[in-house]
């Protein structure tokens, strides 16, 4: 036994999985979008765990996955050319003039979602 899941009930599933010293079990529910591994809640990507779990069911583990990992997200994601900022008075643009004003709206923005993207880690 390499991997195994078996149904419990509903959409979950308890997940066997042999190293070569011991067996690891968890528990799998697809419907929550959780595995009791937790890197499925922290990361919104499926684990192995929660694959087997797909698989037996006959679903593509795609599917399970959150949007922002979709390739219209990642192309939304970098759509937008962040320039380089010496400081907030002197916006240069890509070409070394200054930065148009929708430039600077751009980067003012994208810096804001930096500053608020750190607080949330701080
Ligand atoms: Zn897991």
């Amino acid at each position: 036994m390499e991997w195994q899941a078996r149904w419990a009930r509903g959409l979950k599933y308890k997940v066997s999985h042999k190293n070569q010293m011991f067996v690891e079990r968890f528990v799998v529910d697809l419907l929550a979008g959780i595995c009791s591994c937790k890197f499925w809640r922290l990361c919104e990507m499926s684990c192995p765990h929660a694959c087997c779990a797909i698989f037996d069911k006959g679903d593509n583990a795609e599917d399970y996955c959150n949007d922002f990992y979709s390739p219209a997200a990642y192309l939304a994601t970098y759509e937008l050319v962040v320039a380089a900022v010496a400081n907030g008075d002197n916006v240069v643009g890509l070409n070394g003039a200054a930065a148009a004003t929708d430039d600077k709206v751009a980067i003012n923005t994208a810096i804001a979602a930096l500053l608020c993207y750190f607080d949330i880690l701080l």
